[in-house]
């Protein structure tokens, strides 16, 4: 059964204002220096696998060629190449990334994260000539994760997916479902098409993990929180097996001119909290939901005292999937749900 768009809170906001590809582009401050013959970064983090069960993820951030697309929010061409990324970097980047010793303390990883910053099933981005190889690397780990544009869900992935000894799971960004937002999104795609990008994927046996934008332009933070727990929701019932609250930040030009005007506040951590436990108690049971705590310690609305006990709580959240109280501090701070 296909999931159903939710309507938004009803205020009558129209949606931002478009700009096409070119200007959004235009917008952009310069690239940062990348080679292609090395990861860009590469880190150990704790993902959640089941309820109560966190698991040490590897996560390599790929140099490659920059995304064809040009989504509204996205900052990730700041570390892309600007041709085809070079037949044979990538495998030379993940063995690189591989002989890196596991970091102290969290564990030796049983899931890796290959993330390209653009798709992973675009031959211009991954060679397809490297596909085998990188399998053969990456065979060991339990889950591989991946990110594609939900229309570019192919037969490449069916072949990785059979090629690699675990399971691999593919990243497609949701972002919202509001109809308002979907031309300024400029992703083009509609949830419809999410929603084909999950069936096809399970067809093949792949999992599906969505990425959800937490802080939309021109709305209040209130409304934004609604409207990430409602596209977690259509992600739930799309049949995810995990949605990724994103906090939607700056630093990609268009994104920071909007802010700059006044068209857009990054949400505060009040906010966030709100989003984790409003989805939580909102998409099906069988889905886990986190949110990405990489931008915490910059959101608005903490003091030294809170930020890391607010963090913590975040984390344990994430792994228990539950509701758990809110930091009781009293810090001067507004603390969310
Ligand atoms: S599809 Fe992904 S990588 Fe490409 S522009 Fe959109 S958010 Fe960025
Ligand atoms: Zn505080």
């Amino acid at each position: 059964m296909r999931p159903s768009v939710v309507g938004s809170s009803g205020s009558l906001f129209a949606g931002p204002v478009m700009l096409s590809s070119a200007a959004l582009r235009q917008a952009r401050g310069p690239k940062e220096p990348v080679d292609p013959w090395r990861p860009v970064a590469v880190c150990d983090e704790e993902e959640v696998a089941a309820p109560g069960r966190g698991i040490v993820c590897r996560v390599v951030f790929l140099a490659g060629a920059e995304c064809s697309l040009t989504c509204a929010m996205c900052d990730l061409w700041r570390q892309t190449i600007s041709g085809p990324t070079p037949a044979g970097a990538l495998p030379l980047q993940v063995e690189s990334a591989l002989a890196i010793p596991p970091a102290p303390g969290l564990g030796v990883p049983q899931w890796i994260k290959l993330y390209n910053a653009s798709n992973f099933s675009d031959p211009r981005a991954v060679p397809t000539a490297d596909l085998p190889r990188i399998a053969t690397l990456v065979h060991g780990f339990e889950r591989v994760i991946v990110e594609t544009h939900p229309r570019l869900v192919n037969d490449s992935l069916a072949l990785f997916a059979g090629a690699i000894g675990g399971r691999l799971e593919v990243g497609l960004g949701l972002e919202t479902v509001d109809a308002r937002f979907l031309p300024w999104l400029n992703k083009q795609m509609t949830p419809d098409d999410f929603a084909a990008a999950c069936d096809r994927l399970r067809a093949i046996g792949v999992d599906a993990r969505a990425f959800v934008l937490l802080g939309l332009p021109g709305i209040c933070a209130e409304e934004s929180v609604e409207l990430a727990v409602d596209a977690a929701r259509f992600a739930a019932q799309a049949g995810c097996r995990h949605v990724s609250l994103i906090p939607t930040r700056g630093g990609n030009g268009h994104v920071d001119s909007l802010a700059a005007t006044g068209r857009f506040t990054p949400v505060s951590a009040a906010a966030a909290e709100a989003a984790l436990a409003g989805a939580m108690g909102s998409v099906v049971a069988r889905c886990l939901v986190t949110l990405d705590p990489w931008g915490w310690d910059q959101m608005s609305g903490q003091c030294d005292d809170c930020r890391a006990p607010r963090r913590a709580r975040i984390e344990r959240m994430n792994r228990a999937q539950q509701w758990l109280p809110p930091c009781p501090l009293q810090c001067g701070c507004r603390h969310g749900v």
